[in-house]
């Protein structure tokens, strides 16, 4: 019999109920005891959802974070949250995001600095990261852990607890003081095998111990590790199931199989590469878990693929094969049928967190009975595989024709930057050190409410466009008030900068309840790019030209780059990213040109998400970048030499990609530098960057108002490291957050520090 199980179910609710119980908390507008009966809740009918399965994970349940749990279970708690004396639950909100509820009887009354919060590997999950220092020490704290399983066993569930292992534990964390996080390992290696021995002493078989960092590029320290930990862990009280998952183990293959555990998974999706040389290389009596539902998107399997793969193995491996999804269902929305309001079409084409869980139901009924038994089932996951694989929707031949005439010369712009640069400065005679922002004003409650009745049908669409140009109206009059030399529109008509975009390009579909975790109570909800991209008319153009015709100052047209476009969506599986990349620059290349036709003689293609798209391994890095800077180009360039093309990046290390960064080759490029003190620039002065910058002088993730001196401060300091004629001032990024009353004394200091610039 192959045996069936789950590595971690989205916690967030089908309806996001952890989502709203976790804020009714924060807000004081309920109790401790309310939102811990929500968690048992959502874990049973969490639970419930997962039945049929051999084995269902225990202990991925989280009020927040998984890798913040394993810091409280194995005590490692920052030192500026441990004289708390409150309930830990609240100690445990304090490292999470600065505090804890915001009633005054959880004992803590003032905030402390929250943890730092960094992407989980290469998904959009954040965690938040552990800290260590020289002086760490250990110490178990296991009731969390141990209250789900006694919880689970109450049930009746066939549990298996999930840890995240001590080597991707370390390595997932952070040194405070530059010490080397592995010389903790013999420190922490006793807490895991306590935490072990209380496991087995409940009886518990199976755990499952997650270590993603062998999918990465080890240093030999790293590598060295694994062996000594597992060899450390293997006490014989329980069996050890190590998840690998997010990608190919590769070179580190050879270690995985031979470390001294009982079960190995690996992520069959993303590195099917593994499976044979992991049969080849694994102990005879070694279960291996073969991950063949893809945990990161939300496509239907083929079924009968993945047997025609799986049949063979089963007869070599029999019991010892184990099935499951490639990684945590954290990653997907939690049940398609909520919804209702999809196209027939699509909806036959996805599945969900428990959708996923029933196809490894029915391979494994498919790999023990045969396909026979199975025959309605399986005839009707190749009606939707075919049916999506034909569908017109999908494959749009003309879309396919115009990708196969990309040549080098369309991704090229007409002249070099000099030369455009000086066509540029003589028709748009801007001063030195001009001003601008990133695109975005405040979205007041007046737009959000606007845009609420018009999706409800309250508001015609007419009363609508006329509500979102009052709000371009008022954005332009403040902004010429202000004196800033390049305005925008200030995007209220945006609920999204992914979105706006992908409801107006066929080939995008959205879901209703399509919720996945970001970070805390915080999700997204990814569109969906279904099909081959087309652009059936103009997105941008009538808001653009509407707000140059109430200014003399050139107003800046506004878009989100392919890149990004693709970066925040669910992705195709049936052809690689890079082509439906190339399919967005291709669609954005023409608003692009619209824009041009229309008069717009700056536009502003936001790349904001381009650094998160790199790969896990280092080794793939500069074929992502090679398509992503190319399909930048090709949405870019296009214009003439007079149009200047300004792209934008959010927070990130520009160091080892900034060849790629000056590849791009807009003619200005602004970036969130004011955090770092202008540190960021560093990496453009030593690369000697070629064209203009304009680093963010003020941090909108602050309610602060930077002063005129401060803005001025970093403005010199930019001047240190940047030719003071190809600098620009502007906010680190959009305004969409912030507040009007906060806006405006900050751009009126920002105006005030270029004007004094130019004067000095
Ligand atoms: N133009 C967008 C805005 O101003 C950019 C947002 C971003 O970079 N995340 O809102
Ligand atoms: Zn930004």
């Amino acid at each position: 019999m192959v045996t069936t199980h789950n590595l971690g179910f989205p916690r967030i609710g089908a309806q996001r109920e952890l989502k709203f119980a976790l804020e009714a908390y924060w807000n004081g507008k309920s109790g401790l005891d309310a939102l811990r009966d929500t968690g048992r809740r959502l874990r049973k009918t969490h639970w419930a959802g997962q039945q049929g399965l051999d084995l269902l994970p225990v202990g991925d349940f989280s009020f927040y974070d998984q890798v913040l749990d394993m810091s409280f279970t194995l005590g490692n708690l920052p030192e500026r949250v441990r004289d708390f004396r409150g309930d830990p639950l609240d100690n445990y909100f304090r490292v999470a995001r600065g505090r804890s509820a915001s009633h005054g009887d959880c004992g803590c009354g003032h905030g402390v600095q929250a943890g730092e919060m960094t992407k989980w590997f290469d998904t959009n999950y954040h965690y938040i990261v552990p800290e260590f220092s020289a002086s760490t020490s250990f110490s178990l704290d296991a009731s969390r852990l141990l209250e789900q399983l006694d919880e689970a066993r109450a049930l009746g569930i066939p549990a298996k607890p999930v840890i995240l292992g001590p080597v991707s534990y370390l390595f997932v964390g952070k040194s405070k003081d530059g010490s080397s996080r592995l010389d903790l390992l013999p420190r922490l290696l006793p807490v895991y095998a306590e935490l072990l021995d209380a496991l087995a002493s409940r009886g518990v078989e199976w755990v499952q111990i997650d270590e993603p960092a062998l999918v990465t590029e080890l240093d030999p320290g790293w590598a060295q590790a694994y062996a000594a930990a597992y060899q450390a862990l293997n006490t014989g009280k329980v069996k050890i199931l190590l998840a690998t998952y997010f990608g190919q183990l590769l070179e580190n293959l050879p270690l995985a199989c031979a470390l001294p555990v009982q079960g190995l998974h690996i992520d069959a999706v993303n590195g099917a590469a593994d499976i044979e040389p992991a049969i080849a290389a694994l102990p005879r009596d070694t279960v291996l878990s073969l991950g063949v539902v893809n945990g990161r998107n939300i496509w239907k399997t083929d079924l009968n693929r993945v047997l025609d793969l799986l049949e063979p193995i089963h007869a070599r491996l029999g019991d010892r094969l184990w099935i499951a999804p490639s990684c945590s269902l954290l990653h997907v929305p939690v049940d398609l049928n909520s919804e209702t309001a999809l196209d027939g079409d699509i909806r036959s084409w996805l599945a969900f967190a428990l959708q996923k869980l029933d196809e490894i139901k029915l391979l494994a009924r498919a790999l023990d009975g045969g396909r026979a038994a199975l025959r309605a089932e399986l005839q009707a996951n190749q009606a939707a595989i075919a049916s999506r694989r034909n569908s017109p929707r999908v494959n749009k031949p003309q879309v396919k024709a115009a990708l196969a005439s990309i040549d080098a010369a369309l991704g090229r712009r007409q002249s070099p930057y000099p030369l455009r640069a000086e066509k540029q400065a003589g028709l748009l005679k801007l001063p030195a050190f001009p001003t601008t922002t990133i695109g975005s004003f405040p979205q007041t409650a007046e737009i959000r409410q606007a845009r609420l009745r018009f999706r409800k049908g309250e508001l015609d669409l007419a009363a609508y466009k006329e509500a979102m140009r009052a709000e371009i109206a008022l954005a332009v009059r403040e902004q010429e008030v202000l004196g800033l030399d390049v305005l925008v529109h200030g995007e209220p008509e945006r609920n999204d900068m992914v979105e706006y975009f992908g409801e107006q390009l066929e080939g995008y579909a959205f879901t209703q309840y399509g919720w996945v975790q970001s970070y805390g109570s915080r999700c997204v909800k990814p569109p969906i790019l279904f099909g081959d991209i087309t652009r059936p008319q103009a997105m941008t153009v009538e808001w653009i030209t509407y707000a140059q015709t109430l200014t003399q100052k050139p107003m800046k047209g506004m878009l989100t780059g392919p890149v990004t476009i693709l970066n925040w969506s669910f992705v195709r599986d049936d052809q690689p990213r890079s082509v439906s990349c190339l399919q967005l620059a291709l669609a954005i290349r023409q608003e692009v040109l619209d824009l041009e036709k229309a008069g717009v003689r700056i536009i502003q293609i936001d790349e904001a998400a381009l650094r998160e798209g790199l790969p896990l391994r280092k080794s793939q890095w500069s074929d992502y970048l090679g398509w992503a800077v190319e399909s930048f180009r090709i949405a870019a360039n296009g214009v003439r030499d007079e149009t200047q093309i300004h792209t934008h990046m959010c927070y990130s290390e520009f160091n080892d990609i900034m060849p790629s960064i000056a590849d791009m080759d807009a003619d200005v490029i602004t970036i969130e530098t004011s955090r770092s003190d202008m540190e960021l620039l560093d990496a453009f002065d030593s690369f000697n960057y070629p064209n203009e910058i304009g680093p963010g002088v003020y941090d909108i993730h602050s309610p602060n108002i930077p002063t005129q001196e401060h803005i001025s401060d970093l403005m010199r300091k930019a001047g240190r490291r940047i030719p003071a004629e190809r600098l620009w001032v502007n906010p680190d990024c959009g305004l969409k957050t912030r507040a009007w009353s906060e806006v405006i004394p900050a751009l009126k200091n920002m105006v005030a520090a270029a004007r004094a610039l130019r004067e000095a």
